[in-house]
Formats: structure tokens, C-alpha cells, sequence
């Protein structure tokens, strides 16, 4: 067998789903995980192997893999939607959390967190329901976090090419101090 990569274990559920997700894809490669005894700092890895004679077919596909399709690397949530799959796999829900009902769930929270402004100004619902606004943003973004591991969208990556997007869309030149859509400007 030969490596194709090599992962923190932290990652460990995204490396097992990226590996079904090419044995689905191309099952006539014998996609292998296997994880590594603790090095001298206690870090354990998880490694991905392929059999040496598949190994440059294997290579090809797995940068492409990578890079262009399905987002896979790591991203700055990953440790923060490794917990909110761990409460959700302590509970079994992961059968209940399908994508049409994660982006509802998301859309139910938010409603919730707009409750807390209903008949107040922004000072009052601030003032008011301070801790009440901080559970439903919250809630927001776990159902936020849980949808797009379901999609297999890198967030970090998202975000930065929908602000890139943006950029575009509302030049500084044009929009600066405007609220106009870019469709107006
Ligand atoms: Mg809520």
C-alpha cells in the first residue's frame, strides 16, 4: 500500500466520510484509512492508503478530488463542528438530519432569533433579551454547521469565495456608504 495523505485525527470523521465518498465514486479503487500509534507529542493521525499498483490513477483522482469537488480540507470550524456531531451522534439523530430539514431547522432558529426584536427597538431587545439573542444566533449556527457538513461545503472556504463574490458585486467605489442593492448601484 502507499500514502496519498495524512490527517489529524481531529479530523478523523471527515477523512472516513471523504473516503466513502470515493469508494461511491470510484469503487474500483481499494480505498484504505488506517490510524496511526500516537507519536512522541501524543498526536494521532489518520492516513489514507491506496494498493501501490493503483496508486498514480488513485493520485490524479484524489487531487482533483480535493482541490476542485467536495471541499474536504480543513477549515477553522472543524473542531466546533466535530462537537456538534458528537451531540448529535450521542443521541442518533444523524437520521432525522437530512438537508431539507436541516435548512428548515435553520430557518425556524432564525425566526426564533428575530422574536427577541418583535414591538422593540434594538436598544430594548438588546437590553431585554441578551441572553435569549445569544442561544438563537447559536442555534443559527449549529444548524449552520450541521448543513454544511451534510452538503460537504467547507465553510471557511465558502465564506471567503462568497466575500470574494461581494467584492465584486459591491465595489467600494460604488457602494461605499450606499444600502442599494448592486443591482441598483
Ligand atoms: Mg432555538
Amino acid at each position: 500500500m502507499k500514502q496519498l495523505d495524512s490527517f489529524n485525527s481531529k479530523n478523523a470523521s471527515r477523512v472516513y466520510a471523504m473516503k466513502e465518498a470515493l469508494e461511491n465514486k470510484y469503487p474500483h479503487i481499494d480505498w484504505r484509512t488506517e490510524q496511526s500509534n500516537p507519536d512522541s507529542s501524543g498526536e494521532l493521525n489518520v492516513s489514507l492508503f491506496v494498493p501501490f499498483p493503483q496508486y498514480k490513477e488513485a493520485e490524479l483522482i484524489y487531487q482533483d478530488f480535493k482541490s476542485n469537488k467536495f471541499n474536504c480540507g480543513s477549515s477553522v470550524f472543524d473542531s466546533l463542528i466535530e462537537e456538534v456531531i458528537a451531540f448529535r451522534d450521542e443521541r442518533n439523530w444523524k437520521q432525522f438530519h437530512n438537508p431539507k430539514d436541516l435548512a428548515l431547522s435553520l430557518s425556524l432558529e432564525a425566526s426564533e432569533l428575530l422574536e427577541n426584536f418583535q414591538w422593540k427597538t434594538s436598544e430594548q431587545a438588546i437590553k431585554e433579551n441578551m441572553d435569549n439573542l445569544k442561544d438563537e444566533l447559536a442555534d443559527v449556527v449549529i444548524y449552520a454547521l450541521l448543513l454544511s457538513d451534510a452538503l460537504d461545503i467547507n465553510m471557511e472556504t465558502a465564506i471567503k469565495e462568497k466575500i470574494r463574490k461581494n467584492r465584486s458585486k459591491y465595489p467600494v467605489e460604488k457602494s461605499f456608504g450606499i444600502s442599494k442593492k448592486y443591482t441598483d448601484l
